[in-house]
């Protein structure tokens, strides 16, 4: 017989801790209390079987919890005579880690197929263990009444669930059901899932709405309405996401014991998937790729939908480059989009876009962090006043830093949208208020042209400016808590240099206060300037003029003849193209000389589709290091060599894909010989690419070196506020 305290903290509040806490200790016949306090939950326990009630706690967590530390001690015996579920001290909440969204739980999904259930077929249902969070938050504490569900007044069978502290809907802010909770529409009419299974079914495009926002569904196998769809969206590339049933996934991709967890994990994201070659899901969904996005239904709705249809598109809707839509009024915008609007009467406080992550091995990346994950934080362990991280302007996020944590926004996405810049504000305001923060210093990228510095100037408060490709490596050592130097290397399309040209292949030296720049990619011209981003021939060229005097006798020398001509004249009679050392570049060049991809409809769109042809060919190209600057001139060459040859474009997409890799791993070595660091931090939008990813993982790996990358924040500009965060604390 003892009493022992335990204080935990981590996301504790919001999925159904206290009512599993007390079955515990009914379980173990302990008495005493739990209770929600702003620094954690507290519980007490006394009684003989505690260790074992504690060892059960750490093995059976609800899901969606995540214990980030218990504290426990022993107390002298107090002789309680029950156990409590203490009412919560709401005073002093300053810290609370605000649970994401949560996808449906197998005790929902059983109700919601269950007949005699009061909760059957509700398209609503969840309980304290799932259903949405963050993004019906309209303050904290967490609760009935500073949620979206305060519209919806409890029934009696609903209001006394929510009082039986053994009931799995015991506070169970979101408990509701078909008597008193929101209910679907389509078109302004009151409407069930079965009727909208049919339009589907029908070929019809229907916007549909969800937990962060609203998506455009339509049936994933019918050709003619994904491409109806493309047309309407003006959207002829970029892939779409399918939600499918787990079934539906194992049959049309490759799905790893890994990715099954990631997709039946409780943030549900959309995984990309390598798809099958005899997938029945259309291939205007994922032109010229081999990965299709896979989501798992993550409600009610979505669930039984699913169910009746199979696999559907499930895109965010929104105008391209504008924020996903989630207010009713917003729904015009799609006026000529969507044949069916299904919308519900619960409103989303925060919009917020399907994460999306990528795994190799047991790794995963993030390549979207919103729903589900948002809005986690990240443990720094430094207390310095509260900072506002304003990110990048492309793939936005911006991150506060409070107390101790880290705490990334949703994917807002580029910032020169007025519509998404507005989002970026009001979110920036919405947060300050969640977390009750004034920020006393301001983080934000060197770029004298980014929206988000602009912002950053207007908020009047001492401000930090961060190099892009350092706040890059930085958001590694953030994430991986590394304190010491590293060796990091960065590799993104675009980031203002220091000495005003566009960096976006380098490799420093750094901590999270300063970095040196120990070598880059040589810098090329970009003929055309900013219009080579979206059309990477003129990248093929900029790098063709680079490496040859005279062109060499291939196809896209002749397809791009004139415009060759003209770069060269220019260029003879001095004209200055801004210069770039990007290896995302240097990827968009080699698609485009290879006639992969000359001109892009969606970001990244060269590089991907460079990816997705490469084999296991193990061959390299040769290049130089000459005074830190690494040469690409060997290795054109050496690509055109073997155009000339007729070696297959996957031959020399691969070959192209290992010697960036070789590249890689030998400035490394490098550096780890000349200067003894261990450690190596891979971030940037390039690593993206898992071939390249794996490859240079592996190699360093294998050389002894101890290497890490994003797994937490984006790897792309979407986790460059995290990393701003470390540099501006360290450098305050
Ligand atoms: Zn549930
Ligand atoms: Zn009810
Ligand atoms: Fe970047």
């Amino acid at each position: 017989m003892k009493r022992i305290r335990l204080i935990i903290t981590g996301i504790v509040q919001g999925v159904g801790f206290r009512p599993f806490i007390f079955n515990i200790a009914k379980k173990f016949d302990l008495y005493g209390f739990v209770l929600n306090t702003s620094s954690g939950v507290i519980i007490e326990f006394e009684g003989a079987k505690i260790d074992k009630a504690v060892e059960y706690i750490r093995l059976n967590l609800p899901r969606g919890a995540v214990i980030e530390n218990i504290i426990m001690e022993e107390l002298e015996l107090k002789g309680y005579n029950d156990f409590q579920i203490k009412e919560s001290d709401n005073n002093s909440s300053n810290k609370i880690s605000i649970s994401p969204d949560i996808g449906i739980c197998e005790d929902c999904k059983k109700e919601l197929y269950d007949k005699k259930n009061r909760f059957y077929n509700y398209p609503f249902i969840s309980c304290s263990g799932c259903g949405p969070r963050f993004t019906i938050l309209e303050d904290i504490p967490y609760d009935r009444d500073s949620i979206s569900m305060i519209d919806f007044p409890m029934c009696k069978e609903c209001s006394s669930n929510y009082k039986e502290p053994s009931d799995r809907r015991y506070h169970a802010q979101t408990i509701c059901c078909h008597k008193c909770g929101p209910v679907l529409m389509m078109d302004g009419a009151k409407t069930t899932i079965d009727d909208i299974a049919k339009e589907l079914k029908d070929g019809k495009i229907i916007a549909i709405k969800g937990i962060g926002g609203y998506h455009l569904a339509c049936d994933a196998s019918n050709d003619e309405v994904v491409e109806l769809l493309r047309e309407r969206k003006n959207r002829p590339h970029k892939p779409f996401a399918v939600m499918m049933e787990l079934k539906d996934a194992l049959n049309n991709c490759i799905v790893s014991e890994y990715e099954k967890d990631q997709l039946q994990s409780t943030s549900a994201p959309i995984v990309l998937l390598l798809q099958k070659k005899n997938s029945a899901i259309s291939k205007y969904i994922n032109p010229n790729l081999n990965s299709l996005g896979v989501m798992l239904p993550y409600t009610g709705l979505h669930l039984e939908l699913i169910r009746q249809t199979g696999p559907l598109v499930m895109t965010s809707a929104n105008l391209n480059g504008h924020p996903i839509i989630k207010d009713e009024e917003e729904l015009k915008g799609l006026m000529g989009i969507a044949d069916r609007f299904v919308t519900h009467n619960r409103r989303i406080t925060f919009r917020c876009d399907d994460s999306v992550i990528r795994c190799f091995e047991n790794n995963s990346i993030i390549i979207r962090r919103s729903r589900g994950f948002v809005p986690s934080s990240i443990k720094i362990s430094k207390s310095t006043p509260p900072i506002l991280a304003c990110g990048s302007d492309l793939k936005n996020t911006f991150c506060i830093f409070n107390n101790g944590y880290a705490t990334p926004s949703q994917y807002i996405g580029d910032l020169m949208s007025r519509d998404n810049f507005n989002w970026y504000t009001n979110s920036i305001e919405d947060f300050k208020r969640l977390f009750n923060t004034e920020f006393k210093y301001i983080a934000c990228d060197k770029h004298p042209a980014f929206q988000s510095k602009v912002y950053a100037k207007s908020l009047d408060k001492p401000i930090i400016e961060i190099q892009h490709h350092h706040a890059h490596i930085a958001s590694v050592m953030a994430e991986k808590n590394i304190k010491d130097q590293v060796i990091g290397i960065c590799f993104d399309g675009t980031g203002y240099g220091d000495d005003s040209n566009i960096w976006g292949g380098e490799v420093f030296v750094a901590n999270d206060k300063e970095y040196k720049r120990e070598y880059y990619f040589e810098y090329v011209d970009m003929p055309g300037n900013e219009l080579a981003v979206n059309e990477p021939w003129r990248m093929g060229i900029g790098y063709l003029l680079n490496t040859f005097d005279i062109m060499p006798d291939i196809e896209f020398v002749k397809k791009y003849e004139r415009d060759i001509f003209l770069y060269k004249d220019m260029i003879s009679k001095g004209y200055k193209f801004a210069q770039t050392s990007s290896v995302g570049r240097l990827f968009d060049a080699v698609s485009a000389i290879l006639g992969v991809r000359e001109v892009i409809t969606y970001e990244g769109q060269a590089a991907i589709e460079l990816e997705a042809i490469a084999n296991d060919y193990v061959d390299i190209y040769n290049y130089k290091i000459m005074n830190g600057v690494i040469c690409t001139k060997d290795l054109i060459k050496g690509i055109i060599l073997d155009i000339q040859n007729g070696v297959s474009k996957e031959c020399i997409s691969s070959k192209f894909h290992n010697t960036i890799a070789g590249i890689v791993l030998d400035v490394c070595s490098k550096l780890n010989a000349k200067t003894g660091i261990k450690k190596v931090v891979l971030s940037g939008g390039v690593f993206q690419n898992i071939y390249l990813l794996r490859k240079c993982y592996n190699n360093l790996v294998s050389a002894g070196l101890e290497t890490y990358y994003n797994s937490i924040v984006p790897i792309n500009d979407g986790g460059l506020s995290l990393g701003q965060i470390l540099i501006c604390i360290a450098n305050m």
